[in-house]
Formats: C-alpha cells, structure tokens, sequence
C-alpha cells in the first residue's frame, strides 16, 4: 500500500488536520529521515499553504486544531502542537497547548527543528552582532526583516529536508558571523550562508 493510501484510509479521506476533503496531499513532517505513514499527515491545501508559508497564517482557520489534537495518531500530534506553538500569540492557542498532552517521545518529535528561545549558540545571539556588513551572493546589504530568495537548492542538515532554488525567505536575522542569517523555511528556523542567497525587492 502506497503511503498516500495508508493515509487516505487513516484520515477517512479527509485532512488531518481541519478535516476537508479537498485538495488532499501527502506531508512529510520535517524532519524528515525516511517516507513512511506514520511520519507523513494528508494535508487540504489551505493546511499545507500556510504550513509552508506562516506569513500567510490565518489563526481563525486553526480552530480546527481544537479537534484535531485529539488524534490518536503520533505525526497528527506533532502538527497540532507545532501549529499551536507557532500560533501561541493569539492566545487561545496557548490555552489548547495547556491542555494537550503528549507522550514524551512525541513531545520531543514536535520540539524537533522548532526555534528556541533559550538557544545559547552564540550564533544566535544578537547581542554580538558583527559589525561586518552581511552581504548577498550579489554584495546587496542584508538587513534583519529582509527577505531573501535561495540561488540554490541547499540540504538542511539536522532537519533533513532539501530547501529549493527560488525558496523566498521572509523575515530574515542577522548573526554574529556575516556570512550566517537565519530565516525559517519548512517552518523551520534555520542558518543560511550568505552565499546561497540573494536578496528580494
Ligand atoms: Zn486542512
């Protein structure tokens, strides 16, 4: 049975995680070290496009979470809690996240590859911000909040999914090392080299 099948007969035909029928693709939750049901959620393609771009999150469509956290199935688990924390701002959600519980080995499956807050790589830490201008493939001034287009398809260690040519990357940080920013792709906070990168007006 093809996984696509697998899961077509797990969600009922339906998305996992807000239960429309339309539109249905297979997901590989990231990090994603092997193609198998049981790490892959069937997607609506409104789930799958805001997933993919969290510019583009509309918090009211993910009430549906409130359901769909229930599930009995691990990898639904995981995309109801990483959709929860990413969306915590707008309250509610925290509240749901409250409530949830998770086993701890799918707890630790849904924290993996979420940006930390108390990340002490002193990559990350803003107060040692070089001085050096941060500069794109083209020699362009990046600055923090810019976004940024990848110039080439660039395999994400430790998350292990493949960030393609063309990917914009919004909102991006700036590091201590002028060669390194960060940005989120996969909807996972990641580090860029500079030189894969250039930037979008
Ligand atoms: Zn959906």
């Amino acid at each position: 049975m093809s996984i696509e099948q697998a899961l077509l007969q797990r969600s009922n035909s339906s998305c996992e995680l807000c239960t429309n029928d339309l539109n249905l693709c297979v997901y590989a939750v990231p990090p994603v070290c092997e193609d198998s049901a049981d790490k892959s959620v069937l997607l609506c393609d409104t789930c799958l496009s805001q997933i993919e771009a969290p510019e583009t999150v509309d918090a009211n469509h993910w009430r549906c979470l409130n359901d769909s956290m229930w599930s009995q199935v691990p990898v639904v688990q995981v995309m109801a809690w990483r959709m929860l924390t990413r969306l915590a701002g707008e309250g509610w959600p925290q509240d749901l996240l409250d409530i949830l519980y998770l086993e701890e080995d799918v707890l630790a499956w849904a924290k993996l590859g979420i940006e930390s807050d108390t990340d002490t790589d002193t990559d990350t830490d803003e107060s040692s911000i070089s001085d050096t201008p941060t500069l794109d493939s083209n020699g362009a001034v990046l600055q923090a909040g810019d976004t940024v287009t990848l110039i080439k398809d660039l395999d994400v260690k430790g998350a292990g999914f493949t960030a393609k040519r063309g990917t914009a990357v919004r909102n991006i940080s700036l590091t201590s090392n002028p060669e390194h920013i960060e940005g989120r792709v996969n909807g996972v906070r990641i580090v860029l080299l500079t030189c894969y990168l250039k930037k979008s007006n």
